[in-house]
């Protein structure tokens, strides 16, 4: 897992080698919420449930 593209800009996302299936990013070009619903390929999509606290464990490696 390496990289994907925003479904929305089409700009492209560089993963976090630890991502998993189901977890939320924010895209860096346009920040739209979105969610990996697929991981090989890596595939995004708009996250339609957008609620980190219902997402225990999820990487925090993005600089907030
Ligand atoms: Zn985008």
């Amino acid at each position: 897992m390496d990289s994907a593209y925003c479904p929305d800009c089409d700009g492209k996302i560089v993963m976090n080698p630890h991502a998993r299936l189901g977890q939320k990013i924010v895209c860096p070009h346009c920040e739209a919420e979105l969610e990996i619903i697929s991981v090989e390929p890596v595939e995004l999509d708009w996250a339609y449930d957008w609620s980190w606290d219902d997402d225990e464990d999820y990487d925090e490696d993005e600089d907030w």
